[in-house]
C-alpha cells in the first residue's frame, strides 16, 4: 500500500487485544478488514508479542505495523520478525543514538518508520524550553527526527503529531506541513469515549484534511476498534475523499412530520449497512418541504399521514402506503 504522494487518504486503526494472543488478535483484525481497515497496529510491549508478529501477519491482508515504546531492542527485534512497518515515539524510545540504530535497521531492507510525537511523551529537554506543550514544541520534536533522517540519508517515513488538544494537533500539523513534505498520519490521540471522540476526531482530522493536510487517518476511540474505522470512513465521505456506503439524509422534523421518523431512519440506516454504494439517500419527515430539501439526494422518501412519495432527484417516481415503502426504497437501492 502507498501512504502520500496522490494516494487515496487510507483508514487504519490498532488492535485492542493482547499481541501475544494471536487467535484474539487475528479475529479482531479481520474484522477490522471487513470494515474496510487497510493497515493495523499492535502493540509490541515484550519479547512475546515480537513473536507473535510473523504468525499474525500470515493470517491477516493488510500491512501489520509494530508499535513500539519505551524499548529500542523490541523496535531491532519487529524488525526482525518481519513487520510492514514500524511506529516509535522519538520521545520515549530513548537517546538519539537509539533512534539512529533503529533507523539503521530499517534502512536496510526500506521498512518505513512512523514517527509519533505525542503530547504525552514529548522530550524532556524541548518540555523544558518551552515549559508546556504547545504547537511548536510538537513541531520541534519533529525537526529533531528529520536531523536524524538526514544525516542517515533515509526519508521512507510518516510522521504523526498528535496532542489530546484538538487545536494544538491542528495548528502543530499545520506549521508542519507548511515546511516539510513528508506524509502525515492525522488523529487525535486519546480522543476519549464514542460521543467525544467522535467530535474531537471529526473536527481536528476533517479541519486538517479540508486544508490538503494529512495522508492517512485514525480515529482514536474507547472501545471497539472497528467503530474508529467506520467512524474514519465518515469523515473521508463528508469531505468527498472517499465513500464507501450511501450517504443517509433525514431530516430533524418538526410539527409538520406525522410518522416516527426516528424509528424509521434507524430501520434505513440498519438495511443499508452493507451497501457499498456511493449514493445518497433521502428519509424526510414531510412532503411539504422534504422533497425540496433533499432534491440533491439519489434517491429518498418522504411521508405524509399514512403514505409517502418515493422520489429521485427530487422527482416523485411513486406513491406507497407507508407500510410498503420503505421496502420499495430498498428495491430501488438495490438495482441503482
Ligand atoms: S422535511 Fe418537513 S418534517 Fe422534516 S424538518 Fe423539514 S419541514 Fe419539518
Amino acid at each position: 500500500m502507498e501512504i502520500g504522494g496522490d494516494a487515496p487518504i487510507s483508514v487504519q486503526s490498532m488492535t485492542n487485544t493482547e499481541t501475544k494472543n494471536v487467535s484474539d488478535t487475528v479475529s479482531q483484525i479481520r474484522r477490522m478488514e471487513k470494515e474496510g481497515c487497510e493497515l493495523v497496529r499492535v502493540a509490541v510491549p515484550d519479547l512475546e508479542s515480537c513473536y507473535s508478529l510473523p504468525l499474525i501477519k500470515k493470517e491477516i491482508n493488510i500491512p501489520l505495523v509494530a508499535d513500539v515504546h519505551y524499548d529500542y531492542k523490541l523496535a531491532l527485534k519487529s524488525i526482525e520478525c518481519g513487520v510492514d512497518g514500524l511506529r516509535i515515539n522519538p520521545g520515549n524510545i530513548g537517546n538519539n543514538e537509539k533512534i539512529k540504530l533503529v533507523i539503521k535497521s530499517a534502512k536496510k531492507i526500506n521498512l518505513p518508520i512512523r514517527f509519533g510525537i505525542n503530547s504525552g511523551s514529548l522530550d524532556k529537554n524541548i518540555l523544558k524550553k518551552y515549559k508546556k506543550v504547545t504547537p511548536r514544541a510538537l513541531v520541534e520534536s519533529a525537526v529533531n527526527v528529520i536531523k536524524i533522517l538526514d544525516e542517515l540519508n533515509y526519508h521512507n517515513i510518516i510522521f504523526s503529531i498528535k496532542s489530546t488538544n484538538t487545536i494544538n494537533t491542528i495548528e502543530a500539523n499545520n506549521i508542519f506541513s507548511s515546511k516539510y513534505d513528508y506524509p502525515l498520519h492525522l488523529g487525535i490521540t486519546e480522543a476519549g469515549p464514542p460521543f467525544q471522540g467522535i467530535i474531537k476526531s471529526s473536527v481536528g482530522i476533517g479541519s486538517l484534511l479540508f486544508q490538503g493536510i494529512g495522508d492517512t487517518i485514525r480515529v482514536s476511540l474507547t472501545g471497539d476498534p472497528v467503530e474508529e474505522i467506520k467512524v474514519g470512513y465518515e469523515i473521508l465521505k463528508v469531505l468527498h475523499f472517499r465513500q464507501r456506503s450511501p450517504d443517509l439524509i433525514s431530516c430533524p422534523t418538526c410539527g409538520r412530520c406525522k410518522v416516527d421518523l426516528s424509528k424509521i431512519v434507524k430501520k434505513v440506516e440498519r438495511k443499508i449497512r452493507n451497501i457499498n454504494k456511493p449514493l445518497t439517500i433521502a428519509v424526510m419527515g414531510c412532503m411539504v418541504n422534504g422533497l425540496g430539501e433533499a432534491k440533491e439526494a439519489d434517491i429518498g422518501v418522504a411521508f405524509d399521514k399514512k403514505n409517502g412519495v418515493l422520489f429521485k432527484k427530487g422527482k416523485i417516481i411513486a406513491k406507497y402506503s407507508d407500510k410498503i415503502i420503505i421496502r420499495r426504497l430498498l428495491e430501488e437501492i438495490k438495482g441503482m
